[in-house]
């Protein structure tokens, strides 16, 4: 089993995946290191109705797409493409708003 990626946001904006706990990613786009500021909780998903196989396929609906192609074509299974909230994305950007760095600036005029 492998580390569930998620999509965040990056400071230019770009949403780039990585794994769960990432602060900085390397943006395919700006082709440099971007600090990450918010996560993409939405993801194309395939789904499965006759097995538990429903990879995350980020952004692009064509993967997902195919995904389901592939899939339904092998193993004769009913197949289907959902955009969805990946609940991985959605724990790590509740810790990110709950995040100590926006607290310790909010606060920084004294502590207690
Ligand atoms: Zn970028
Ligand atoms: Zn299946």
């Amino acid at each position: 089993m492998s580390t569930p990626k998620i999509l965040y946001i990056l400071s230019c904006r770009h949403v780039m995946p990585g794994a769960i706990g990432a602060q900085q990613l390397v943006c395919y786009n700006c082709d440099m290191p971007k600090l990450v500021v918010d996560v993409h909780t939405w993801e194309w998903r395939m789904v499965c109705s006759n097995c538990n196989y429903s990879p995350w396929c980020g952004l692009s609906q064509m993967t997902a797409n195919h995904h389901a192609d592939v899939h339904a074509r092998k193993r004769q299974h009913k197949t289907g493409v959902r955009y969805l909230e990946n609940p991985y994305g959605v724990k790590v950007q509740q810790r990110m708003q709950e995040g100590t760095d926006n607290a310790g600036t909010a606060s920084s005029n004294g502590n207690k």
